[in-house]
């Protein structure tokens, strides 16, 4: 089928054409620029800015494709879960195209695109895989029978995700906004074993009864205080090891919990997505043990890990090609939209 797919959760306003599994176009606008300033997203500038982008990001996809609105089979919006305002304007705009073109919708999960996509780019899923999903604003380990229809939430964060997490240190260590690749670049010269900072719902009662969620306030604050307690001596924090020890917490419990839910549920393959799979000690330590666990690691590239079109499109494809119906023309936007949902 061929699937126009329409992302607005966040700041970034995304528009891709899919046909089958085969990516044929995918356009991105982003507010980052706006929102750096302030040193978070404010949703009323990420709304307004997916206001301007929605029919120039939409005219560039569908040029870059080479496919008018008519030839389409379907149009997927991201439904949820993310910030009421930007999900309000996708999803007036897809109800718009697809009331003018007479195309069914499917207002699809955000969460679960950013698994979808990796068919995209490494071809057709195997029968049963895990996928973590890690980005600025979800830490989730989803358990995938069958994308468009099968998934099982197995855990998530109970408090910041990691992306955040790293932004919250990125901060702490009086770097620019959003701090994650600037703590990732920093902790390539520091060394991971001078600090050894605390991982989450790892051990004890704790693990038994959390096995698959994740905890990084407690690594949040055990940094925090690392580091104040250099800054009340007026002595130099030793920000490349900090940041070092600190990738290496969050990169040890994502790996270690994704690889026992391959385990435990007999997957030899896990997926990683969202815009946190960028970060590198990740990466090293995912395929490192992965290899060890005979697991194979699928990660797609960087550009398809951070919030696009591509991915809407991707489960919008898939959802098509299992026969879902669509969703109805009324359909709402759901920012807090569970796992369980895969469409609304
Ligand atoms: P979502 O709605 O999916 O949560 P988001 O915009 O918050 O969207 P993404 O754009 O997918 O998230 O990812 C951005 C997050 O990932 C930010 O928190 C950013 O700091 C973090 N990040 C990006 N690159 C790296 C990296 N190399 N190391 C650590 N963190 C990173
Ligand atoms: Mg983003
Ligand atoms: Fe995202």
């Amino acid at each position: 089928p061929l699937i126009l797919g329409i992302e607005t959760s966040c700041d970034e306003t995304g528009f891709a054409v899919v046909r089958g599994r085969e990516l044929l176009a995918d356009v991105t606008a982003s507010s980052m620029d706006e929102h750096a300033r302030y040193g978070g997203i404010v949703p009323e500038v990420a709304s307004r800015a997916h206001l301007e982008a929605f029919v120039p990001t939409l005219d560039a996809a569908l040029a870059a494709a080479d496919v008018d609105l008519g030839q389409l089979d379907a149009i997927a919006v991201t439904a949820g879960p993310g910030l009421v305002g930007s999900l309000t304007v996708g999803v007036a705009g897809a109800k718009a195209l697809a009331l003018a073109s007479g195309k069914p919708l499917y207002g699809v999960n955000h969460v679960i695109g950013h698994a979808a996509v990796d068919e995209l780019v490494h071809g057709k899923f195997p029968d049963r895989f895990v996928a973590l999903v890690v980005s600025g604003g979800h830490t989730s380990l989803l358990l995938v029978d069958d994308i468009a229809t099968g998934v099982t939430e197995l855990g998530q964060t109970l408090d910041d995700a990691a992306g955040e997490a790293f932004d919250k240190v990125g901060r702490l260590l009086g770097l620019p906004y959003p701090g994650g690749p600037h703590v990732d670049r920093l902790s390539r010269e520091g060394d991971r074993d001078a600090i050894r900072f605390p991982r989450g719902l790892t051990s004890g009662k704790d693990k038994a009864r959390h096995p698959y969620d994740f905890s990084f306030s407690g690594l949040k604050t055990a940094v925090a205080r690392y580091v104040e307690a250099f800054q009340d001596r007026g002595e130099e924090v030793p920000a490349a090891d900090v940041a070092a020890g600190f990738s290496e917490a969050v990169a040890d419990v994502l790996v270690t919990k994704a690889l026992l839910a391959c385990e435990r549920s007999e997957c030899d393959t896990l997926v990683i997505g969202g815009g946190f799979s960028a970060n590198s000690r990740l990466r090293e330590l995912a395929a490192e043990r992965a290899a060890a666990h005979g697991v194979t690691v699928r990660i797609p590239p960087i550009r398809y890990c951070t919030d696009n079109g591509a991915m809407i499109a991707a489960l919008g494809s898939a959802l098509v090609r299992s026969g879902a119906a669509p969703s109805p023309l009324d359909l709402p936007t759901d920012s807090g939209m569970p796992l369980e949902l895969v469409r609304v």
